[in-house]
């Protein structure tokens, strides 16, 4: 199958009474046909259902795992109650007891504050460096680094990190290669056909795509996720971060439609992309599919769907016309001044501002996320509709 067909169809198990439509198993435990049944679920000997919280939990969990696990070609998948629950639990899991991280300089603004400042407090120590340059990662490796963590492209300055590059030189050293692959999803890029060991996903963005949930996966191997002693299934069933069954059930409805999104997401992106360029008030367009990307060659490469649906560009001027561009586009169209990404409609945000607003200004231009720095997560809309929201708001400018 490819891409689109497998977000509709891979997975969809469980069809008591013939129901086309997976039902949603809202229930926290699960009851037993015999002693002996509970016994041997117990002791692992029978694979089957006994609490949500515990082991595979829920049905709808499953099914979640399956179809997304498909669209990685990972061996299988864990569902999380965030993205955050999903990054915490699997870089505590490989970095426990003193292990050391190296991750790229700009990351999601939560993952930078859960390496930053939170997990140090649990003895876990991170190296925050360049990524786009494969050797910086070369040169932060210690003796008890465990992982290395990518975010491609970075948020929200759209940086790349060859992960092909990376994974090689980790293979050599044993050293896991994890990747957020949130903002590009699997239909563009799949790391582990790279050589990456870990994906992990903000299932709240592309993945779901309807802005109605927040739920977060792990795809890798099952040794890793459910068979090996200390598996990342223990740690969720007893550290607790599981998703609720009618949050997996939206989900795998949300991926039904996954790959005519992504195409829309992709093809809209790269039309606005083009036109911005043109634009007198826009100074800078930063998107990987645009011939100016620094690293072009690179995503043609290694995002083979298509180059995403995120946008970042700066307006010629500073704090004064990025508010009056943003108050007249808003005000204006349809489109939502929010943070999040990945959602059908078209949102814009102002990271100085909101999303990337506590880190101090000095790191946060060294960062090169300028105050007049917009970034864009482009909607499924008619494309002429979001154009025209654009021209008026910029033609205001002038
Ligand atoms: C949103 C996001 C997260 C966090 O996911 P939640 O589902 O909000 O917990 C992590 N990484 C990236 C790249 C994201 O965009």
């Amino acid at each position: 199958m490819r891409i689109s067909t497998k977000a509709m169809h891979e997975g969809r198990l469980f069809h008591p009474e013939g129901a086309h439509t997976p039902p949603i198993f809202q229930t926290g435990t699960f009851s037993f046909k015999s002693l002996k049944e509970a016994i041997d679920v117990f002791k692992g000997k029978k694979i089957g259902f006994a609490y949500t919280r515990v082991g595979r939990g829920n049905p709808n969990f499953l099914m979640a795992e399956e179809t997304i696990a498909g669209l990685e070609s990972a061996q299988d998948a864990l569902i999380f109650s965030s993205g955050m629950a999903a990054i915490n639990t699997t870089v505590q899991n490989v970095a426990a007891g003193g292990g050391h991280i190296v991750c790229g300089r700009t990351l999601y603004g939560c993952s930078e504050v859960l390496f930053s400042k939170i997990l140090p407090r649990l003895g876990l120590e991170f190296s925050f460096i360049d990524a786009r340059y494969p050797e910086n990662v070369m040169k932060a490796v210690k003796k008890n680094t465990k992982a290395i963590f990518l975010e491609t492209p970075t948020n929200p300055t759209l940086e790349l990190a060859d992960i092909k590059a990376i994974s090689d030189i980790a293979k050599e050293r044993k050293i896991l290669v994890i990747v957020d692959n949130s903002f590009a999803s699997p239909y563009n890029q799949r790391p582990l056909e790279l050589g990456a060991d870990i994906v992990i996903h903000s299932a709240t963005k592309y993945l779901n795509g309807h802005g109605d949930i927040i739920s977060g996966v792990v795809c890798a191997s099952k040794y890793f996720l459910r068979e090996k002693d200390n598996s990342l299934e223990e740690w969720r069933t007893n550290q607790g971060p599981v998703p609720s069954p009618f949050d997996c059930w939206l989900l795998l409805r949300g991926l039904l439609t996954f790959g005519q999104r992504m195409e829309t997401h992709n093809n809209n992106a790269l039309k606005l992309a083009r036109f911005l360029e043109q634009q007198s008030a826009v100074k800078k367009v930063i998107y990987p599919g645009l011939k100016s990307h620094p690293q072009h060659e690179l995503a043609k490469k290694q995002m083979t769907g298509g180059f995403g649906g995120m946008i970042s560009f700066e307006l010629n001027g500073g704090r004064k016309e990025t508010r009056k561009f943003l108050e007249k586009l808003i005000k204006n169209s349809f489109i939502g001044l929010a943070v999040s990404l990945g959602y059908a409609e078209t949102l814009i945000e102002c990271p100085a501002v909101m999303t990337h607003a506590s880190i101090p200004r000095n790191e946060r231009l060294q960062k090169n996320i300028t105050d007049n720095l917009i970034r864009l997560s482009v909607g499924i809309e008619d494309y002429q509709d979001i154009e025209e929201s654009f021209k008026e708001a910029l033609d205001s400018l002038k």
